[in-house]
């Protein structure tokens, strides 16, 4: 099969491999019939994760039908079609138990697919702890409806869930990328009072004003004005800072009230600094990544009643066999490109 394969640093290669095989009872064996690139798929391309293993298929965003299952597996059957977790989790550790899946003490566990394991930018990717990491797809929900819950969007439902949004609250949402965008859907779902989208690329400030034109668009530079213009107690009640560029997560702290909660979703490239002395009194509550993906069922039961959207964001296809073009453009940022969908290679 086709596997699209991180050879080396900067270096990814599309490769003729075998067919995964099941290796435990827990696995099933998914065929890929929708793919997507990431961010952190570049990330990974250029050394910015040191665990990741050289010679793995990348991808880590998919859904696709089950092809066969180990014994142990009771929640997907062949034939099933399903959404794939970024996170592999086993269900059962202190972790799991506590919903915190992203730290599942599994040698597996955590980001694993497309990074430490074999992912799904091909045409078959073999999924541990099936149980846990698949999620059947309502009848109604196309794949394309269904691609981004796995990831972006289970990325955005868990920090709009941890951040305590309020009807009462202005919400400042720093970043307006794909997890950006998938972020404001799921905060749009708490209905504050007023929710801010700070971004500095007109393309993407663009695409929220015309999607979400109730909600409002700023500029880093006027952030601060503007966030303080609509909140009622000197800065947005609630924060979160998706974008991960250098000086945003400043600017997410600078903008929230005292007492706010600063949810952190961003994977930054450097370390960041928190100038405690600058920040003292103003009582804030971080609250930091990554994305405990556990919610898939009700991302997708939200989806099928019309509740979420994340079709938009789809800019761009391209079959499997023209993946390097997919990259390209996304990487590249041309022909403003939100997300490339990645479909079956051509017969
Ligand atoms: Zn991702
Ligand atoms: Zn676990």
């Amino acid at each position: 099969m086709l596997a699209y394969t991180y050879v080396e640093h900067g270096r990814f290669e599309l490769q003729e491999k075998p067919v995964p095989q099941l290796k435990d009872p827990h696995d099933a064996l998914v065929r890929v019939t929708l793919g997507s690139i990431c961010t952190s798929d570049l990330h990974i391309k250029h050394g910015s994760v040191p665990r990741a293993v050289p010679g793995i298929t990348v991808g880590h965003e998919m859904v696709g039908v089950v092809e066969r299952v180990g014994e142990g597996v009771t929640s997907v059957k062949p034939g099933d079609r399903v959404t794939v977790n970024v996170e592999t989790f086993c269900g059962e550790c202190f972790f799991c138990r506590h919903g915190y899946v992203n730290n599942c003490e599994d040698p597996d566990g955590g980001w694993a697919l497309g990074c430490r394991i074999d992912g799904g930018q091909a045409e078959y990717v073999r999924v541990p702890h099936a149980d846990q990491g698949l999620n059947r797809i309502p009848d109604g929900v196309s794949d394309e409806q269904a691609l981004f819950v796995g990831d972006i969007l289970a990325t955005g439902f868990w920090a709009a869930r941890i951040s305590d949004i309020r009807p009462d609250d202005t919400v400042l949402i720093i970043g307006a990328g794909p997890t950006g965008i998938c972020t404001l859907l799921c905060v749009l779902l708490k209905r504050p009072r007023q929710v801010i989208v700070c971004e500095k690329s007109e393309e993407r400030a663009r695409f929220v004003r015309e999607h979400y034109p109730d909600v409002l668009v700023v500029l880093p530079e006027a952030c601060r004005e503007q966030v303080l213009g609509h909140s009622a107690h000197g800065g947005a009640d609630v924060v979160l800072e998706v974008a991960g560029a250098d000086d945003t997560f400043r600017l997410a702290w600078e903008c929230a009230r005292p007492n706010a909660v600063v949810t952190v979703v961003a994977l930054y490239d450097r370390p960041q600094v928190l100038p405690l002395p600058d920040m003292y009194g103003k009582n804030l509550t971080f609250k930091t990544g990554g994305v405990d993906g556990c919610d898939c069922a009700e991302i997708l039961r939200l989806i099928a009643e019309g509740q979420i959207d994340t079709t938009p964001l789809i800019t761009h296809r391209f079959p499997l066999d023209r993946i390097e073009e997919a990259y390209h453009i996304f990487e590249n940022r041309l022909e403003g490109v939100i997300k490339v969908a990645i479909t079956e290679k051509q017969q």
